[in-house]
C-alpha cells in the first residue's frame, strides 16, 4: 500500500493519506503528500486538491514510531509541506473525518479550506508531552477560533468535537458525513463563484482586549502548570500571535519548541509515554500469541480489594461472580461497591442506567462452585499462606480447564501458591493497588511456570480495563514495594540523623512526589509496614532497620485511621499536623542511639531517598525481576506518585549521570548513618557508570 493514494474525481485530485492506525505523518506520508501535490499542480485538468485520510481518520499528527529516529527530521518536513500547500496555485481543501490532531491539524490549517464531519475530533495535544504545537499551530489556530478558545485548546491539549467548532472560521463546512464529497462540492461552488481564498496566516486576529485577557490567563496557567514549562510556553506563543507579525510569531514558536524539546521535562514526559507503551511488550512472548477468551470473571473475597477489583471488570462490561465465606461479609462488599457507584451517580459521573447495568453483571455467591465456569478467577482473601493454600486447592478442583487463576497477594510467593495446584502454568499474580477501582497500576506477576498465553491474556485484559500493566518476576514485594522498602527505610534514617518527618515530606513533595513518605505511611496505615518488619526480623535478621517506626507503632500511632501517626489529624480531616508527642519520641530515640542531630539539606534528603529506589531498581534488573528499566519507571509513575516531569526514578538517575549516581552512593556508604552496606552501588550501576551508559 502506498502511503498516499492519488485519485482523480472530476476537477479534483483527492490525496488519501494511508498509514494505519491514524495516518501519522511519517516520512513516507509526507513524501507522498508532496509528490501527489506536485502531480496535481502539474496536471492542467486538475483545478483543486482535496487532502483526506483513510480508515476514517484525517491524521493523528507525528508518527510516534518515528520518534527519536532520523526519519522524524528527514525532509520533507511538516513545515515544507505546509509551505508547499500555502504556495499552491490551486486551492487545497482538507476533508476531515475522525481524528485531526497535532501535526494533522496543523496541516489542515495550512489548507485554503477545511470541511469536517461533526464527530471529528480536533486537538493540539503536544502539551501533554511537554511540548507545544511546532508546525504553526499556535499562530494559525487563534486566527480562526479566536484567542480564548485557541489558548484553552493549546494549553490543555484537550480534544474538541468539530461540531463544537462549527461556528468558528476553522471550518468552511461541518457536515453529518461524507467529508470528501462535501469538500469537492464546496470547492466547486467556490471556484464557480470566483472566490479567492484567504490563507489562515493572512487573517487578522481580532480581540477587544488581548493584553488584559492574557495577563489573567498568565496567572491561571502559571498556577496550574507548577513546575511544567510547556503550558506557559504555549501561552506565550499564542500571545505572540496577537502581538507579532505572522512570520515573527512562527519564529518565536520555533525557538520555544526547540527549548522545550531539549528540556528535561519534555524528555521525561516523552520517556514516560514510550515506557508505558513498551511495558505491554514482553520480550519472550510474541505479540501475536493467541489469547485465551475471558468472558466471565470470578473474584474471591469481597473485602477492601475484592470489591474494587470486581468494579474494574463490571465497568468494562465483563460479568463477575464474587464469592465470600459469610453472608454479612458478602453483603458488606456488595454494598460498598454500590455505594461507590452511587457516589459517582451523585457527582454526575455515572448515569442510573449504567449503574443498573453494572450491578446487574454482578453475581454474589457463597459457593466456590459458582466459579466453575469462570475464565479468570482472582483471589483477594486474607494475606496468609494457609488461607491461600486452601483457596487454590479448591480452585484447582473446581475451575474449568484453561481458566487462569490469579492471586492479588502483595507479599506472598506466587510460585508457592502455584504449587498448591496441579496447573501452575495457569497461575500468576495480579497485584492491584488500593483503591483497586481507581489506581492505574497493575503488577502482573509471572511465576516460574506461568504459561506465555496466560501472561499475554492478562496483560491484554489489564489494558481493556484501563490499567497500566507491568510484568514483574516473583520476589518479595514485586517491583513497586520492593523498591519502596529501602526508600522508606532511608527516610527513617534521615529522621534519626536530624531531619523531621515534615522536612522529609516537604523536600520530597517539592521534588514532585504526590506525597512524602511519612504522609503516605499515615494514609496507608503504619501497622502494615510494622507487620512486614516483624516478619523480616525473623526471616532476614541480617537486614538493618531503623527502630523509630516500631516505637511509633508501639504508641498505637497507626496513621489517619486512628487520628494519629507521624502527624496528628483532626476528626474527619486529612491535614497532617506536626505533633509534639512525635517530636519527643524522635528526640528520645536519638538520645538512646547516641545521635547528635545535625541539619540536613533538602538536596541530601531527595538524593538519598531517590537513589535508594534506584539502587534497588538496579538489583531488580540484575535479577531479571523486571525486563527493562523503563518498566520500573512506569511502576513508580503510575502507582507511587513519582513526578511525571522526572520520568521515573531510573530515568531521573540517567539524567543525573550514572557516574555521579555511583559516586553519591559510595559517599553515602562511607558517611551516612544507617545501612551502609546498602549503599554499595549495584554492579549494574558500576558497569554502566564505567561505560558511560544509561539504564534506559
Ligand atoms: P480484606 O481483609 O479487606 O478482605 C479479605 C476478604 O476475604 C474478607 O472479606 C474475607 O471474609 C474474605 N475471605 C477470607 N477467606 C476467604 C475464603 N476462603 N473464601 C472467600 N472469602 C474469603 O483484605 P484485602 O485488603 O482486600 O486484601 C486481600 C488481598 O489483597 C491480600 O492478599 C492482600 O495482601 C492483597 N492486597 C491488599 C492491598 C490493600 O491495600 N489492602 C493492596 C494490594 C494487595
Amino acid at each position: 500500500m502506498s502511503a498516499v493514494e492519488y485519485r482523480i474525481e472530476g476537477p479534483c485530485a483527492v490525496l488519501v493519506m494511508q498509514n494505519p492506525p491514524v495516518n501519522g505523518l511519517a516520512q513516507a506520508v509526507r513524501t507522498g503528500v508532496m509528490e501527489a501535490l506536485d502531480r496535481a499542480l502539474a496536471d492542467a485538468e486538475i483545478k483543486a486538491v482535496v487532502i483526506t485520510g483513510s480508515g476514517g481518520h484525517f491524521s493523528g499528527g507525528a508518527d510516534i514510531r518515528e520518534f527519536n529516529t532520523p526519519k522524524m527530521e528527514a525532509a520533507p518536513s511538516l513545515h515544507d509541506l505546509i509551505a508547499a500547500i500555502e504556495r499552491s496555485a490551486k486551492p487545497v481543501v482538507a476533508a476531515i473525518e475522525g481524528t485531526a490532531m497535532g501535526g494533522g491539524l496543523e496541516l489542515a490549517l495550512a489548507c485554503h479550506y477545511r470541511v469536517a464531519t461533526g464527530k471529528s475530533v480536533i486537538a493540539l495535544p503536544e502539551v501533554k508531552l511537554g511540548l507545544l504545537p511546532g508546525g504553526g499551530g499556535t499562530q494559525r489556530l487563534p486566527r480562526v477560533v479566536g484567542l480564548e478558545l485557541a489558548l484553552n485548546m493549546i494549553v490543555s491539549g484537550t480534544p474538541v468535537p468539530a461540531a463544537k467548532l462549527a461556528q468558528t472560521e476553522l471550518f468552511d463546512a461541518v457536515v453529518e458525513s461524507g467529508a470528501v464529497a462535501a469538500a469537492s462540492q464546496l470547492i466547486a461552488d467556490r471556484l464557480a463563484a470566483g472566490e479567492v481564498p484567504v490563507l489562515v496566516r493572512d487573517r487578522k486576529l481580532v480581540h477587544a482586549d488581548a493584553e488584559a485577557f492574557l495577563d489573567i490567563a498568565r496567572l491561571n496557567v502559571r498556577a496550574m502548570a507548577g513546575a511544567y514549562p510547556a503550558p506557559m510556553a504555549c501561552l506565550e506563543c499564542v500571545a505572540a500571535s496577537t502581538s507579532k507579525p505572522f512570520d515573527e510569531g512562527l519564529r518565536f514558536e520555533c525557538e520555544q519548541f526547540t527549548l522545550l524539546m531539549n528540556g528535561e521535562e519534555s524528555k521525561a514526559l516523552r520517556h514516560a509515554f514510550f515506557s508505558e507503551r513498551a511495558a505491554s511488550k514482553i520480550p519472550d512472548v510474541p505479540s501475536d500469541t493467541p489469547l485465551r477468551r475471558i468472558d466471565k470473571l470470578g473474584v474471591i473475597g469481597a473485602g477492601t480489594m475484592g470489591g474494587g477489583i470486581s468494579m474494574n471488570f463490571l465497568n468494562a462490561g465483563i460479568p463477575v461472580t464474587l464469592v465470600e465465606q459469610k453472608q454479612d461479609a458478602l453483603d458488606r462488599g456488595v454494598a460498598t461497591m454500590r455505594g461507590n457507584y452511587e457516589r459517582s451517580l451523585k457527582k454526575g459521573k455515572l448515569s442510573q442506567d449504567k449503574l443498573d447495568t453494572r450491578m446487574a453483571l454482578l453475581t454474589p455467591s457463597l459457593s466456590m462452585e459458582a466459579l466453575a465456569d469462570c475464565d479468570l478467577i482472582i483471589e483477594a482473601v486474607f494475606e496468609e499462606i494457609g488461607v491461600k493454600q486452601q483457596v487454590f486447592e479448591v480452585l484447582d478442583a473446581i475451575a474449568k480447564p484453561g481458566a487462569i487463576l490469579a492471586s492479588n497477594t502483595s507479599t506472598l510467593d506466587v510460585d508457592r501458591i502455584a504449587g498448591f495446584t496441579r496447573r501452575p502454568a495457569d497461575v500468576l499474580g495480579m497485584h492491584f493497588f488500593s483503591p483497586a477501582n481507581v489506581m492505574k497500576l497493575l503488577e502482573v506477576v509471572r511465576g516460574k511456570a506461568t504459561a506465555k498465553d496466560a501472561l499475554a491474556t492478562v496483560m491484554a485484559l489489564g489494558k481493556k480495563i484501563g490499567k497500566t500493566a507491568v510484568v514483574s518476576g516473583v520476589c518479595d514485594g514485586f517491583i513497586g514495594n520492593r523498591m519502596l522498602e529501602p526508600y522508606v527505610r532511608e527516610a527513617l534514617f534521615l529522621v534519626e540523623e536530624g531531619a523531621s518527618p515534615q522536612q522529609v515530606d516537604k523536600a520530597m513533595e517539592r521534588f514532585g512526589m504526590a506525597m512524602g513518605p511519612f504522609r503516605v505511611g499515615d494514609l496507608a496505615g503504619n501497622d502494615i509496614g510494622w507487620s512486614i518488619r516483624k516478619r523480616r526480623y525473623v526471616e532476614r535478621p541480617e537486614m538493618f532497620y531503623p527502630k523509630l517506626a516500631d516505637r511509633l507503632c508501639e504508641l498505637g500511632r497507626f496513621g489517619q485511621k486512628v487520628g494519629k501517626g507521624w502527624y496528628r489529624y483532626e476528626p474527619g480531616r486529612r491535614d497532617a499536623i506536626p505533633d509534639a508527642e512525635v517530636t519527643a519520641l524522635i528526640d528520645s530515640h536519638r538520645r538512646e542511639l547516641g545521635i547528635t542531630p545535625r541539619a540536613l539539606s533538602d538536596e541530601e534528603i531527595v538524593s538519598r531517598c531517590v537513589l535508594a529506589l534506584v539502587n534497588e531498581g538496579a538489583r531488580l534488573l540484575e535479577e531479571g525481576i523486571a525486563a527493562r528499566a523503563s518498566d520500573l519507571d512506569v511502576v513508580y509513575l503510575s502507582g507511587y506518585g513519582f513526578p511525571a516531569l522526572r520520568g521515573g526514578p531510573m530515568h531521573y538517575a540517567d539524567s543525573l549521570g550514572l557516574y555521579n549516581v555511583a559516586r553519591s552512593m559510595r559517599g553515602y556508604a562511607a558517611s551516612a548513618h544507617g545501612d551502609r552496606a546498602f549503599w554499595t552501588p549495584a554492579p549494574l550501576i558500576e558497569k554502566l557508570a564505567a561505560d558511560g551508559g544509561t539504564f534506559n
